[in-house]
């Protein structure tokens, strides 16, 4: 039914989801991820290897982590950086964390050690688990943060920990958590505007959208999907992880995506589901190595992270013979808000609100209401709103405004049926193959260069990427501007590769606003003009 709409036809200014509202719980989220598990089921499969858990030893390993995690001092009020790509085991180190009431913040296990260092300072991390290839960067980044001790996940050299010496006597019970408070887990991401920020994400939040989530996602008993989506963004650490163990289904893990790999695996293992993002969509429309596999076994190809191109989704969909649906979401949202409900979509749409969700589209010139149809600005309420960003109550307040909606930074509208259109952006992020690149970042890893005087990042169009980071750069005084290839190598140790600036432009001044805001759009506008 849709509430307060008795013609059928969507009228806003508030569009309230036409699904039933879900009950609020007082689970942790790793509760809830036990309640559904079956135990008897391979619920954990390591793509490469074929090394599987059941649902009884994920149950087993997490409870004794947590329970080793407790008791070497690193449990309830500790909070731990997680850099590793996607194992089994991360689902383990991330629920049994959660388990003995610590703070999770996930890690890019691609940053730069600077980049590490200033992520586990700002979240106020104590300890960082990693794997053995990435223990130079962890050594490098720890060096004057709070973190004392490197966990980690295999061979542990002298002066790290092992996750298999921690495993100790189970702790049988979710150490107590205020479900509504508790910080598990702290993404980063930029928002609207500036520098990366910690999301700060509860019990509730993740509980609730794994709720809502499930419902018109309609998973299958003991469905498995093929997860190279990131567990470190909170597509791959909710969608996947959380929503598919919830559902009585399982993972088949990839630490990083290789075509034909991802291609075998859902083969090997008939996942009715691919979980992606708009590069892999491009892919596998068009690369040819997908002739040589037989993907039958595909119903339905969910997209989300970035916007896609109705040429690469209705192509996609005729090759391999599959629905092709998007999803909306940011981190900020834990990070579901829209979905294309199972065995329903629309062309060009990302799908309409979930269980207790209400959304407006707001002019954002005037601020006010804008009628069906029209663009402007998402705002979304729910119970999926994060508590705020941490240690930033400045940015906290503007981007949850009163009466708790989340200004998206996206411009969109909605159809009569209620689907959501995204349309264009008006917050400054940079998407790169769904990976967030904050221009603010960027430019200050710019200013630190000798022969660079100013500089401004935009987004610029790319097929293959959707979106590459474009700089404009002001040469120092006196100075010759530095060359892109110069400027490439000089961010190489500062920043991880998907930041890196791809096209640059020399230009005699940044402009501004009164207040020295970078005028982006005018930057936008030129570079349009010129393409
Ligand atoms: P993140 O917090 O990294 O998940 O990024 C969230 C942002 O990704 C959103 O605010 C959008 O700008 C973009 N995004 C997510 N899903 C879509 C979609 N289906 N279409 C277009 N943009 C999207």
């Amino acid at each position: 039914a849709r509430a307060g709409n008795p013609g059928g036809r969507i009228q806003m200014s508030i569009l309230k989801s036409r699904f039933e509202d879900v009950a609020l719980s007082d689970k942790s989220v790793t509760q809830r991820v036990f309640e559904g598990i079956d135990p008897d089921m391979t619920i954990l499969i390591d793509g490469p290897s074929g090394r599987s858990y059941s649902g009884a030893q994920f149950i087993r390993a997490v409870k004794s982590l947590a329970g080793g995690l407790s008791a070497h001092d690193m449990g309830a009020g500790t909070c731990v950086g997680l850099m590793m790509p996607n194992l089994p085991e991360y689902c383990i180190a991330f629920h049994g964390i959660a388990w003995a009431g610590g703070t999770i913040t996930t890690i890019n296990p691609t940053y730069t050690a600077p980049e590490v260092h200033h992520q586990l300072n700002d979240a106020g991390a104590q300890v960082l688990v990693t794997i053995p290839a990435f223990l130079d960067t962890a050594r490098a980044a720890i060096e004057g943060t709070g973190v004392d001790r490197i966990v980690v996940v295999g061979d542990a050299p002298e002066g790290t920990l092992a996750l298999s010496d921690l495993m100790g006597p189970p702790l049988e019970h979710q150490a107590p958590v205020d479900v509504a408070e508790h910080v598990v887990v702290l993404p980063y991401s930029s928002g609207t505007t500036g520098m990366p920020k910690g999301v700060m994400l509860t019990h509730r939040n993740l509980v609730v959208n794994i709720d809502q989530t499930l419902l018109p996602a309609d998973l299958n008993p003991g469905e498995m999907t093929t997860a190279f989506l990131p567990f470190f963004h909170i597509y791959g650490l909710q969608v996947l992880m959380n929503i598919y163990l919830t559902a009585g289904g399982g993972l088949v893990t990839l630490p990083r995506f290789d075509l034909e790999q991802y291609l075998d695996c859902v083969i090997r293992y008939r996942t009715p589901r691919l979980w992606i993002v708009p590069p892999v969509a491009l892919a596998l429309a068009k690369h040819p190595v997908v002739a040589n596999y037989d993907l039958s076994c595909v119903e339905q190809v969910f997209c989300a992270a970035a916007p896609l191109g109705r040429d690469v989704a209705e192509g996609l969909g005729e090759r391999i013979n599959a629905r092709v649906n998007q999803g909306y979401g940011m981190t900020e949202l834990s990070p579901v808000s829209h979905v294309s409900p199972h065995g329903e979509g629309k062309p060009g749409a990302s799908g309409v609100a979930i269980s207790n969700t209400e959304c407006r589209i707001i002019d954002p010139e005037t601020g006010t209401d804008l009628p069906l149809g029209e663009d402007g600005e998402l705002w979304v309420r729910g119970p999926q709103v994060m508590k705020g960003y941490l240690n930033n109550e400045a940015a906290t307040r503007a981007t949850i405004v009163e009466g708790g909606w989340l200004r998206t930074g996206d411009i969109a509208h909605f159809d009569e049926d209620g689907f959501l259109y995204i349309t264009d952006r008006l917050k400054e992020l940079i998407k790169y193959k769904g990976f967030q690149v904050a221009p603010a970042e960027v430019e200050a890893a710019l200013l630190t260069h000798p022969a660079i005087a100013d500089a401004a990042v935009i987004g610029a169009p790319d097929e293959a990427a959707g979106e590459v980071p474009l700089a404009f750069v002001v040469a120092a005084a006196g100075q010759a501007a530095p060359s892109l290839a110069e400027v490439q190598a000089y961010l190489d140790t500062r920043l991880a590769h998907y930041k890196q600036v791809r096209q640059m432009q020399v230009i005699e001044q940044i402009p501004k606003s009164a207040s020295g805001k970078i005028l982006r759009r005018l930057l936008r506008d030129a570079q349009g003009a010129q393409a």
